[in-house]
């Protein structure tokens, strides 16, 4: 199971960058996961200020 955000993400964008497999993008609202390329690294959910990622 991919990881995935939450409505408690403030778009900080601290994750995206993080990602090793470039997963996470910007979406109109939130920050999104495409789970098609997430691989459950986890690191993403480390580093998220307002514990928005969480596993799906
Ligand atoms: S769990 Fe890892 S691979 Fe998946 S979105 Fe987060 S940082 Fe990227
Ligand atoms: S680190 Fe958390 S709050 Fe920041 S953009 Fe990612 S999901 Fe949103």
């Amino acid at each position: 199971m991919a990881y995935v955000i939450s409505d408690s993400c403030v778009m900080c964008g601290s994750c995206a960058g993080e990602c090793p497999v470039g997963a996470i993008s910007q979406g109109d609202s939130q920050y999104e996961i495409d789970a098609s390329k997430c691989i459950d690294c986890g690191t993403c959910a480390n580093v998220c200020p307002t514990g928005a990622i969480s596993q799906g």
